[in-house]
């Protein structure tokens, strides 16, 4: 999203506002631009995040009620009656989603459904909120003694909040935390590997996702002067869905486009469906669904990527030449115990997985852990990294002079604490670009949040990762590829892109799960060039491999694992004589 079609979108909503228009028109801008509000939340929950809410109409209704309440019964000003309903729903999406985030796959959209139920039942059965009739004599809304009390004058300032809405938002997804958000989908192990805190940032999309859904229930209030519950329950949270859904709802473009969309055609459906099917029903609806069916089916991700492709391309994030550089850590001193495996005991149910594993890993060595396939190295790997917890032992990791224990800690304070990793499956976020996926791997190195993002206050430490990201490439040898789509690279280039993220996190020991899978020849000789040069500058490296070539060209050390526990170790060469060894590799190596 450019600073040029932000500005022709401003202008081209101003024109429509001060066209001649029947106020019919104006009535249907003013809905879309209130729907659009909440359907852009939706983009950065549910498109973007990757968290499914039914439940948006509700958050809708907290600020609707909470402000027609106030400027009714205790009558304060709208303003506080917005402040008032802001607080509300924060407190509340905050509670809602501690509780509800933690659901996975389909619990979560259940849940959204019913708390979107039960605060609707809430709304129609509360006497001071006058019941199913709700509240009537809502005053209009009054700016700098501006009375908003037309539809009109409403409309500007509902396309203000939006373009403001839009603005805020996309500042937050180009950046630090936007990545974060966008890492999210796909379970998070990646995101929560490169440091982002995933059920915390869970909840800040879910918070801002509400307080959106909350201003456009404020607007909606001080628009119709009066309140019901009808238009927050769950019929209305679907369709809100729908908007971003067919829209496009990994964009935030496609939140205003979904709710242009659907709200014109539930309009002249409206119209026509009663006249054409002989009575009266709620008959759009069924027309939503199938069109839905047939959305998902082809074009699952919504009517905008069929306009953006058509629009002259653009990048949203650009490595700068030169910016500042970030912090870093000491190099582990050569020689000393880096990582330490101590007793390390892994089972899952009857299975023992690792074995009571001993070996330690000392700074400026490449260690390979080597073994046949189910032996035992990924979860290895995964115990060191947190992604697992042990069932016993202890892993500790230097830190200075001390080493500490690391086998309790979430991965997030393990990458924290400078190990950085690679996944034997690689995980990238396809869409975005080479340069966006490594920069995620800097998390930790810059501090700036959400809110500081939104406002754009972030753009020196943006430039600084984004510079960081591009100097990581290079260093491997990807500096040509800075821009391109990470999911058009080979499988090859993956793996890569996959080092330079983790040397984006500044680590002292780098986790590498089977980096050769899937190399050529060539590749795989580039591979261990480059580990090799970065052993030269003082990093450690533990990885696992499969190729025999590889391994005893480039490590100084082996481990070997057969069935959860170790069965040899030492050099290349004393470990290709070990008896134990070729029998557990006896019918050559898979
Ligand atoms: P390797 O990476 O050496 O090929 P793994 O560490 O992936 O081996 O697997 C070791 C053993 O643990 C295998 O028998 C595998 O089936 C089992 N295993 C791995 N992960 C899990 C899990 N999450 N749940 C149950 N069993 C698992
Ligand atoms: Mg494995």
């Amino acid at each position: 999203m450019t600073r040029r079609s932000l500005f022709i979108f401003a202008i081209a909503a101003c024109v429509f506002g001060l066209l001649p228009l029947p106020a019919y028109w104006v009535t249907l801008g003013n809905y879309i631009g209130l729907y659009a509000i909440v359907a852009l939340g939706l983009v950065l929950l549910t498109g973007v995040g990757g968290l499914t809410s039914f439940g948006q109409a509700a958050f809708v209704g907290l600020g609707a009620y909470a402000t027609a309440y106030l400027s009714t019964s205790a009558g304060l000003s709208p303003w506080l009656g917005l402040v008032a309903g802001l607080v509300i729903t924060a407190i509340s999406a905050l509670f809602i989603g501690a509780i509800m985030l933690r659901l996975s796959g389909h619990y979560l959209p259940l849940g959204t459904i019913a708390w979107g139920l039960s605060l609707y039942y809430l709304f129609g059965n509360m006497e001071s909120l006058g019941k199913h009739d709700g509240i009537a004599g809502i005053p209009p809304l009054t700016l700098f003694g501006l009375d908003l009390g037309s539809g009109k004058s409403m409309y500007f300032l509902i396309w203000l909040v939006l373009l403001v809405a839009v603005v805020l938002l996309r500042n937050l997804l180009n950046s630090r935390s936007g990545r974060a958000i966008r890492a999210l989908k796909g379970g998070g192990v990646m995101a929560e590997a490169m440091g982002v805190n995933t059920a915390a940032m869970k909840i800040r999309i879910f918070v801002i996702a509400a307080l959106l859904a909350c201003v456009s229930g404020w607007l909606y209030a001080h628009l119709q002067r009066a309140v019901n519950p009808s238009p927050f329950g769950l019929n209305a949270g679907i369709e809100y869905l729908f908007m971003a859904v067919i829209g496009g709802a990994g964009y935030l473009w496609g939140a205003i486009l979904g709710a242009a969309v659907l709200t014109i055609l539930k309009d002249q459906l409206q119209s026509y469906l009663p006249a054409l099917l002989g009575s009266n029903g709620n008959f759009e609806i069924i027309v939503f669904g199938v069109l839905m069916v047939i959305l998902l089916q082809h074009a699952r991700n919504g009517i905008w990527p069929f306009i953006a492709a058509r629009l002259p391309q653009h990048r949203d994030a650009v490595a700068p030449d030169t910016a500042a550089q970030l912090a870093q850590r000491a190099k582990a001193v050569a020689g000393y115990p880096l990582l330490v495996i101590d007793k390390v005991r892994k089972q899952f149910g009857g299975l023992v997985a690792v074995n009571d594993m001993s070996f330690t890993v000392h700074g400026g060595e490449i260690v390979g852990l080597i073994g046949p396939n189910g032996a035992g190295k990924s979860t290895m790997f995964n115990l060191v990294t947190g992604v697992l917890p042990a069932t016993g032992g202890e892993v500790r990791l230097r830190q200075g002079e001390e080493l500490v224990r690391i086998d309790s800690l979430p991965s997030r304070r393990i990458v924290q604490l400078g190990v950085g990793r690679t996944f034997q499956h690689v995980h990238l976020l396809p869409e975005m670009t080479v340069l966006e996926n490594v920069a995620i791997g800097a998390h930790l190195r810059a501090r700036k949040g959400v809110l500081a993002s939104a406002v754009g206050l972030d753009r020196a430490e943006e430039e600084a990762l984004l510079f960081e990201a591009r100097r990581q490439l290079e260093r491997v040898g990807l500096g040509e590829l800075l821009y391109e789509q990470a999911g058009n690279l080979a499988l090859g280039q993956q793996r890569i892109l996959e080092i330079a993220r983790a040397l984006c996190a500044d680590p002292t020991l780098l986790l590498l799960d089977e980096p050769a899978a899937g190399l050529r020849y060539k590749e795989k000789q580039a591979l261990a060039d480059l580990l090799n040069k970065l052993k030269g500058e003082g990093m450690s490296i533990l990885l696992v491999e499969h190729d025999m070539d590889f391994v005893m060209n480039l490590t100084d050390r082996l481990i070997v694992m057969e069935f959860g526990t170790k069965i040899a170790e030492g050099n290349p060469a004393q470990v290709q004589q070990d008896p134990a060894v070729l029998e557990a590799y006896l019918g050559g190596l898979d």
